[in-house]
């Protein structure tokens, strides 16, 4: 093995032996398929494994398990997480991550494995930083807003929950010649619109990352009810700049007064459900290699998947960078809309 002061940033001759894991943040389908992969690959090459419940809370308050094959039976399609994910403010606080230090110490737990969102890997890059426990991240979440990786845990269930739900809402639309207005969940990201916008044949899809001119929307209404073209479904994301279903349904409502307008809000029926089979795969990808960078001194790094290759870029990338949404696909919207 090369010396430590000729190794790169991230990699590391320490030997890892004692692992935790934990889930944290937003909670997305298949974190449960990533915690099996994580115990179960630990397990084999003979480290102690040991669940974290509640995501750096537990890490606070001392709530932590040794954890083997067995208790990680029956989970693989469960929704959810069985370790339970939080949101934790003592975190942020130096006292707060020195209180989990110790807990880790007394046990021994020389590495760590993350699953979560950007927030929980800014966590884990302040805690590495401060205590010298290599933390790898998993990418977990719905809103696939994170670089470096093709996947994130989650998505691909989160838009499938999309998909079947706005299929439905398309056949009483089209029963009762209306305008759906369908919310899907994402903040800061438009993906699951995006996705679900696309796969489900909408009209218009709303999203935070690109400029909504409801001016253009408008028109392009106008001029598909002159056509007959009666049932239309609009695709927003809640964090699109007009706020939400509720908001551009308002607009429209005063714009278009004959129009038949419905607004109709998914909300967490997209969290949860059983994980896809792409999700358990991409789950049961990330947590053994996870635990294959503990072992071969690859630190701090987020797992991805890129091109079907696993993908290692260092956490503060992860948290730095976003991913950009593809104009051409915008363009496949308003081309397949018409
Ligand atoms: P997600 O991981 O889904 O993006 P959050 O942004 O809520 O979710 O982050 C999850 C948790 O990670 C926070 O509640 C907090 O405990 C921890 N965390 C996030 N950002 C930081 C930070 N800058 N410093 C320390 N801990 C952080």
């Amino acid at each position: 093995m090369q010396k430590k002061e000729e190794l790169p940033k991230e990699m590391s001759d320490k030997k890892v032996t004692k692992i935790g894991v934990l889930t944290s943040g937003g909670d997305s389908p298949g974190m449960n398929a990533a915690v099996r992969a994580v115990v179960r690959t630990g397990n084999y090459h003979g480290l102690e494994v040991y669940g974290i419940m509640r995501g750096y809370s537990g890490m606070i308050e001392d709530d932590i398990f040794q954890m083997d094959s067995r208790s990680v039976a029956n989970i693989i399609q469960r929704g959810g997480t069985i370790l339970k994910t939080a949101r934790s403010k003592d975190f942020f606080e130096p006292e707060g991550r020195a209180k989990a230090y110790e807990n880790l110490k007394k046990r021994g737990i020389n590495g760590l494995v993350i699953i979560g969102g950007d927030g929980s890997f800014r966590g884990a890059q302040k805690f590495s930083n401060e205590f010298d426990i290599p933390c790898i991240g998993l990418p977990g979440t719905i809103d696939k807003d994170i670089a470096g990786s093709d996947f994130t845990i989650g998505f691909d269930t989160a838009v499938n929950t999309a998909v079947e739900a706005i299929d439905k809402i398309r056949d009483t639309a089209d029963a009762h010649d209306r305008l759906f207005i369908v919310e899907v969940m994402g903040r800061d990201a438009g993906y699951i619109a995006l996705h679900s916008g696309i796969a489900t044949g909408a009209e218009n899809i709303l999203i935070p990352e690109t400029k909504t001119d409801i001016e253009e929307l408008i028109s392009s209404l106008t001029e598909k009810e002159k056509r007959k073209k009666l049932v239309n479904l609009i695709v927003v994301a809640e964090g699109d700049e007009y706020g939400g279903a509720n908001e551009v349904a308002e607009i429209i409502k005063k714009r278009l007064p004959n129009a038949d307008t419905r607004v109709c809000i998914l909300g967490h029926i997209q969290r949860g459900g059983s994980p896809t089979c792409l999700d358990r795969l991409i789950a049961s990808r990330m947590g053994y290699h996870a635990v294959e960078c503990l072992l071969n001194g690859r630190f701090n790094v987020m797992v991805g998947i890129l091109n079907n290759k696993m993908n290692y870029i260092p956490l503060d990338n992860a948290i730095k960078a976003k991913q950009k949404i593809s104009e051409d696909w915008l363009k496949i919207v308003k081309i397949l809309a018409s």
